[in-house]
């Protein structure tokens, strides 16, 4: 019989995070102050994150971080996640490649971002804090946070991206049952919100405004920390539990990936299931791994933006990063991929686009939603849109191996399945769905925002 699913005993689970950045030939810039144009200590970015994440952001030295027992009871609830070998969708595609999925979709909220939510949380508690907050898009985040933040008796405010808390309103309601408070952004509530909404009333939001509100609720409220689940080094390093499993289950399976997929939002599955692949180009046993990340052709930070130091979000609050990005007021056109509709890319990935050990593939809707129903008929598992980017990316390596008649081990992230996001689904099988592109004349004019940084001048960590 064919073995479809890997899975481990909980002895095997992780006991320690995969820090990257101790590992890369060159580290990442670091985020640094906008005013000053200094680089930002572990200090200065504690007062809006709880500091072991702080600490963990700027970390180049320690490569394994141990994961805290209290985190690691709580991932063994619903971890190993299984990886498995998509034999009907090989079928459906007539070819001799493997590939493999690793599914994060089996935790009861449905995707990846609980991994992150439960760690973050859990130092909030240990470090005397009493609220939470963030920003959401598709919701995914929200609800994972909302959860994580009742098991460590914390209370949650989120602002979800409005557009989508329209598109998907029963993330909001899932959250609401985990007890925390939601609103959609741009909001009243918040001073950047209030100016967004006078400049352009009919603002959808996008997570650049709902970042901008949740750092300011964090910042004028004492107790409160603010959380994001992508973007930031410390959350792809929570994240690494996905490929360090995903690599001893390949082991069980005997195979080891020629090509490494994962759809692309902030870079926290991507980064989660690569980098600890990675490590291996550099420690010489694997060096002709490929890693490709795919993001929406409506949304193409990685393909089509710039590497500067920019914002993280709408307003201005955060620290500039240095990163692909599109512009910090990018407006992304309202595909159902909510968590891929954002200006920027994470630091560490930005500087391994740079330094090409790492590409990305821009992917028009449709061909995502295409795949994604493909997926669903052969392997039985709806997709989240994000997720289906991959699934497009892994379809088009088949296509190409196929024609080059090679036959190479592929390894794709599941990021989330798409149980709440069946309204998506519909307009696809409606027909109501169309592709949204952007010109490069809307890049370069919207890239004008970028503040102005000589990143020659900035010193490495
Ligand atoms: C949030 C999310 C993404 C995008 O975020 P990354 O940080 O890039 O992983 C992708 N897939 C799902 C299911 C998500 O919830």
């Amino acid at each position: 019989m064919k073995q479809k699913k890997f899975l481990l005993n909980e002895n095997d689970i992780p006991t320690s995070w995969y820090n990257i950045q101790a590992d890369m030939p060159n580290k990442p810039l670091p985020p640094i102050n906008p005013a000053t144009k200094e680089p930002m200590t572990a200090d200065d970015l504690s007062h809006i994150f709880n500091k072991e994440c702080s600490k963990q952001e700027l970390d180049t030295e320690h490569a394994w971080i141990p994961i805290p027992d209290e985190v690691r009871e709580k991932y063994t609830y619903y971890r190993s996640t299984p990886l498995v070998r998509a034999y009907a969708l090989e079928e459906a595609l007539h070819t001799k490649a493997h590939i493999y999925f690793k599914n994060e979709s089996t935790n009861p909220l449905g995707s990846h971002k609980i991994n992150s939510a439960l760690p973050q949380c859990y130092y909030c508690k240990e470090e005397g804090d009493t609220n939470v907050t963030t920003e959401t898009g598709a919701g995914q985040w929200g609800m994972a946070l909302s959860y994580a933040a009742k098991l460590y008796g914390l209370e949650a405010a989120v602002y979800q991206v409005k557009i989508t808390m329209q598109q998907k309103p029963y993330r909001s309601t899932v959250m609401r049952t985990f007890g925390a408070t939601v609103e959609g952004s741009p909001s009243m509530s918040t001073r950047a919100g209030k100016n967004i909404i006078t400049k352009d009333p009919r603002h959808p939001g996008s997570l650049g405004t709902a970042i901008s509100e949740a750092i300011e609720l964090a910042t004028t409220t004492p107790g409160c920390k603010y959380t994001l689940g992508s973007v930031l080094n410390h959350v792809a390093l929570h994240q690494s539990v996905i490929g360090l499993e995903a690599e001893k289950q390949m082991e069980m399976a005997g195979e080891y990936p020629d090509k490494v997929i994962a759809c692309f939002g902030g870079g926290s599955n991507f980064g989660g299931l690569a980098f600890p692949f990675m490590r291996h180009i550099w420690d010489g046993t694997h060096k002709d791994t490929e890693f490709i990340a795919a993001e929406p052709a409506s949304c193409p930070k990685l393909t089509r933006g710039k590497f500067e130091y920019d914002f993280g979000d709408e307003a201005g609050y955060t620290p500039l990063l240095p990163m692909y990005t599109l512009g910090h007021d990018f407006k992304p056109s309202n595909i159902h991929a909510g968590g891929l509709r954002y200006h920027g890319a994470g630091m560490i990935i930005s500087q391994l686009i740079k330094d090409g050990y790492m590409h990305g593939v821009d992917i028009p809707q449709l061909e995502t939603f295409q795949a994604g129903m493909l997926f669903a008929q052969t392997e039985g598992i709806i997709p989240a849109p994000e997720s289906t980017h991959a699934i497009a990316a892994v379809i088009r390596e088949v296509k190409k191996a196929n024609e080059e008649g090679t036959a190479p081990v592929i390894l794709f992230c599941l990021s989330g399945h798409g149980l709440i996001d069946m309204p998506s689904y519909e307009s696809y099988i409606n027909g109501d769905l169309t592709n949204y592109t952007v010109t490069d004349e809307e890049i370069s004019e919207n890239l004008k925002s970028v503040p102005e940084v000589d990143m020659d001048k900035i010193k490495r960590q």
